[in-house]
């Protein structure tokens, strides 16, 4: 049965987050309507686009990597219309041993997929993003899921930076005893040049806060360039 909704199935090597510079293999799904304004990744968002992909075409792709790591991401993989195959595929991967991490727009909580795979990377979008991420879910992932998440923030202004120091802090209150792993991302856009100075800000804001964040931007785009795909 032809299924799972597919852009993309590659290797490259993590640029972000807390797995950066680990080789594995992406499973790109297709579609995404959270609308990101700063999203690198428009060529998912439609529903209409992309291949679908048999479960086992899927399995078949993966194993000529001959890696045992997974990253599911889109588009985003927890869009009601992708679950059901993401849910099919992470089961199908841990049957076989691979390691599985998905990258979560932070729209929803999915116990029965989070409870069975790896790690979580889940987004809180700051304001230049122009979605909002509901604290309730953050709350759920953090209470929940200890030892098995990142929360991830794409940082464009100081704005955006105070809304996570803010957020953050009130999270540290309520979860005094849990250690929050929290990585902001300063962004580097399509249109622009390596953002030099707005790096040194983010990580200079975080020194003088007493460093509530890890900050680790996205060497892929240091080496390849803002626009290339599949790496
Ligand atoms: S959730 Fe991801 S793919 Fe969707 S708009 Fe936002 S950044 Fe782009």
């Amino acid at each position: 049965m032809e299924n799972l909704l597919i852009n993309s199935i590659y290797r490259a090597t993590e640029g972000e987050g807390v797995h950066i510079g680990t080789p594995q293999i992406f499973v790109r799904f297709q579609g995404c309507r959270v609308g990101c304004l700063n999203c690198d990744s428009m060529d998912t968002w439609s529903f209409d686009e992309g291949e679908f992909w048999s479960l086992d075409s899927v399995l078949e792709e993966i194993k000529k990597f001959g890696l045992k790591r997974v990253s599911i991401t889109g588009g985003d993989p927890l869009h009601p219309k992708n679950l059901d195959g993401v849910i099919s595929l992470s089961k199908a991967l841990k049957q076989r041993g691979y390691y599985v991490n998905i990258e979560a727009s932070g729209t929803r909580v999915v116990d029965e997929l989070f409870d069975l795979i790896d790690y979580i990377s889940f987004d809180y979008k700051t304001p230049s993003t122009g979605v909002k991420t509901s604290m309730a879910l953050v709350e759920r992932l953090v209470a929940q899921y200890q030892g098995k998440y990142q929360i991830k923030s794409v940082v464009e202004s100081h704005e955006d930076f105070l809304d996570c120091l803010e957020k953050k802090r009130a999270l540290d209150s309520q979860y005094p005893e849990i250690q929050i792993i929290w990585v902001l991302t300063p962004a580097y856009n399509f249109a622009e040049n390596f953002p030099e100075k707005r790096f040194q800000e983010v990580l200079n804001w975080n020194e003088l806060e007493n460093a509530p964040f890890r900050v680790i931007g996205q060497q892929h785009k240091w080496i390849f360039g803002p626009k290339k795909k599949r790496v």
